[in-house]
């Protein structure tokens, strides 16, 4: 395209809450045929709320002042839900040692000398922590849509915290614009599996990759584009950025990170997934009027 009908592109974007980066994301968005899209924060409305605290053998306030204490160190948005969820129940805050966040998986530390492990299955076998009792428990709240998380205190598991993170307004009606358009939605998540196919079959997302570690995303992006597809990927995380710079085009949430921003092509200002159908009526306007 010349220059000019990429400015004019770029502006007409730019007044419906869509940043182009490049001239390449412009070019190529008509040509996507599959758009893979992270969940938390992009899906999801990426505020999470606690809905669940399920104690097993010890006081349910103390179970939540180890987590949310943990949590103050974690800069996840899973954690800020804990943090205000344990506030709006006035819980102190104790004092933090050792804190360790796995990405993907959760965090470690010492709340007051006592050892808190807080995060999902993973990170349970990691530490070599049977969660008994507590997987139906956790099982039940994915069903329905929830993240479940154990706590484990001094290598015991002895509760679940739920956090449940609303679907974005705008996202059902995106879904439906981008299928009427032949498009295929792959959702990718590090979340746990059955959360991700309440989410996903929700919203009639055609493919579910769920369990994936952060730096498995761009691989997964990868694999796609080496079966001949033209991938788009929306993302808001730090854990997404590797996933948006490899895909053919990367769309950024303007309200997620500014790393996953940097890495991306497109930002979605106001992280309305619709905007990714309006960039793509601006793709074809385009490139048809170059010919
Ligand atoms: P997503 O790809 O959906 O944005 P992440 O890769 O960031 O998710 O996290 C995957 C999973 O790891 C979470 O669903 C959660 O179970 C666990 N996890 C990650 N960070 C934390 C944390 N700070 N506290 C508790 N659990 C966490
Ligand atoms: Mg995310």
């Amino acid at each position: 395209a010349t220059p000019m009908s990429i400015m004019v592109a770029a502006g007409k974007g730019a007044s419906l809450g869509v940043l182009f980066k490049n001239a390449e994301a412009i070019e190529t968005l008509r040509l996507v045929d599959t758009l893979v899209v992270d969940k938390t924060g992009t899906l999801t409305e990426g505020k999470p709320r606690l809905t669940a605290v399920d104690a097993q053998g010890i006081d349910k306030g103390r179970l939540l002042f180890l987590a949310a204490s943990l949590e103050r160190g974690s800069e996840h948005p899973l954690a800020a839900a804990i943090v205000a969820g344990a506030e709006a129940q006035g819980v102190e805050p104790g004092k933090v040692d050792e804190f360790q966040a796995l990405s993907g998986k959760g965090v470690t530390g010492r709340v007051d000398g006592v050892a808190v492990a807080l995060g999902n299955t993973r990170l349970l076998e990691e530490l070599g922590i049977e969660p008994g009792e507590l997987r139906k428990r956790a099982d039940q709240l994915r069903t329905e849509g929830a993240t479940a998380m154990f706590v484990a205190v001094e290598g015991k598991a002895v509760g679940i915290l739920a956090v449940a993170d609303p679907i974005r307004k705008t996202t059902p009606e995106a879904i439906g614009l981008l299928h009427e358009e032949g498009i295929r939605i792959v959702m990718l998540t590090g979340d746990n599996r059955t959360t991700a196919r309440a989410v996903a079959e929700k919203l009639g997302i055609d493919e579910v990759i769920a369990e994936v570690l952060p730096e498995e995303k761009a691989d997964k992006v990868r694999t796609l584009q080496e079966e001949g597809h033209i991938v788009a990927m929306a993302g808001d995380g730090i854990n997404d950025a590797p996933a948006l710079a490899r895909a053919h085009v990367g769309i950024a949430m303007g309200t997620g990170t500014d790393v996953a921003m940097e890495s991306a092509g497109v930002t979605l200002v106001k992280g309305d997934l619709r905007g990714i159908v309006r960039a793509r009526l601006l793709s074809r306007a385009t490139m048809r009027n170059i010919r």
